[in-house]
């Protein structure tokens, strides 16, 4: 196996359960973190922590950032760009979240220092790390990648989209926009159900069912992504006009219930603005024509 020195710079709960993780894989660990403390409990399980984030970068050929975003980096890694040499030849592995743009600028950066960028975006919380559950997206420079793989498949299952820096922080952000809008809409539909004085209990157990019959709709999503490039909607059963008058009473219902009223609006307007686009009588997939549009 691979057991190189492995660098981590940040221990927030990400980066402590990354280098724990390292570090049970017997892997040598280098720490550095701002707060110096944050380090103790793996300095007693074997890791070293680092005086400076240029010793740290130093004692090994691989880094792994885990910041709460890119500018943290700078921070830290800033200064010693400044220093000739300090940052060539050694591989940047940044799992911190940012905008795909922020992570292209920051694989030109560590190019022009002389180091290997390679973006991530971890897929599980951080108690997860290390499980057969986790997953992480990479992106950047394949040989970078492929240098430093066997060390990120420790982390979780290791997902390569590509030469291009930014794509691993727009999955990561794509996939939290699935995560992020399910979860809102739970919240809001369980307050509908309260308002009317149904206890919650008798409500979500259903509500996640109904979350977990998208697959069996939609199937693989293989064929739903063929008909959205291909701009095909056909079918009489679930059409844009009939789904949005299921929208339009969702949202008057929440009026009345007197809950939030924003995504349910949200959601209305797809539909209003598909049907007036001439979409009402096609699949409700051309709801996509609508919100594919930047307006
Ligand atoms: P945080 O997002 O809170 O990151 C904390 C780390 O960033 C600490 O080491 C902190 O140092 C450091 N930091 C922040 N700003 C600076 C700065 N300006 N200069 C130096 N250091 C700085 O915690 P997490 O560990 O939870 O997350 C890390 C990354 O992983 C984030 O980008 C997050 O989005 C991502 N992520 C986290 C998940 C989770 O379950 N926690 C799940 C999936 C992704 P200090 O200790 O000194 O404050």
């Amino acid at each position: 196996s691979d057991l190189r020195p492995v660098t981590v710079i940040g221990l927030g709960p990400m980066g402590q359960a990354m280098a724990a993780a390292l570090i049970r894989a017997g892997h040598s660990v280098t720490l550095w973190n701002r707060t110096p403390s944050r380090a103790d409990e793996l300095v007693a399980g074997g890791a070293t922590l680092a005086p400076s984030p240029a010793a740290a970068v130093a004692a090994g050929k691989l880094t792994i950032l885990s910041l709460t975003d890119y500018p943290a980096m700078y921070d830290i890694l800033g200064p010693l760009a400044g220093e000739p040499g300090a940052l060539a030849d050694c591989t940047l592995v940044n799992l911190s979240s940012d905008t795909p743009d922020v992570s292209r600028q920051a694989a030109t950066w560590a190019a022009s220092h002389g180091a290997r960028f390679v973006t991530g975006g971890v897929m599980v919380p951080a108690p997860m790390i290390g499980t057969s559950d986790s997953y992480a997206f990479y992106s950047g420079a394949r040989d970078a990648y492929d240098r430093s793989e066997p060390v990120l498949r420790i982390l979780g299952e290791p997902r390569y989209l590509g030469t291009d820096p930014g794509l691993a922080q727009l999955f990561y952000q794509a996939h939290l926009d699935v995560f992020l809008t399910c979860l809102s809409s739970l919240l809001h539909a369980t307050a509908l159900v309260t308002a009317a004085g149904v206890p919650a209990a008798e409500f979500l157990p259903g509500a996640l069912t109904t979350l977990t019959d998208i697959p069996a709709m939609i199937g693989d999503g293989l064929e739903l992504a063929r008909a959205l490039e291909a701009g095909e909607h056909p079918g009489d059963l679930s059409t844009a006009r009939m789904m949005g008058a299921t929208a339009e009473h969702i949202l008057r219902t929440s009026e009345t219930a007197g809950v939030d009223v924003e995504l349910p609006k949200a959601v209305r307007s797809h539909y209003q603005r598909a049907v007036a686009a001439g979409h009402g009588d096609q699949d409700w997939t051309a709801l996509y024509e609508v919100i594919r549009a930047r307006r």
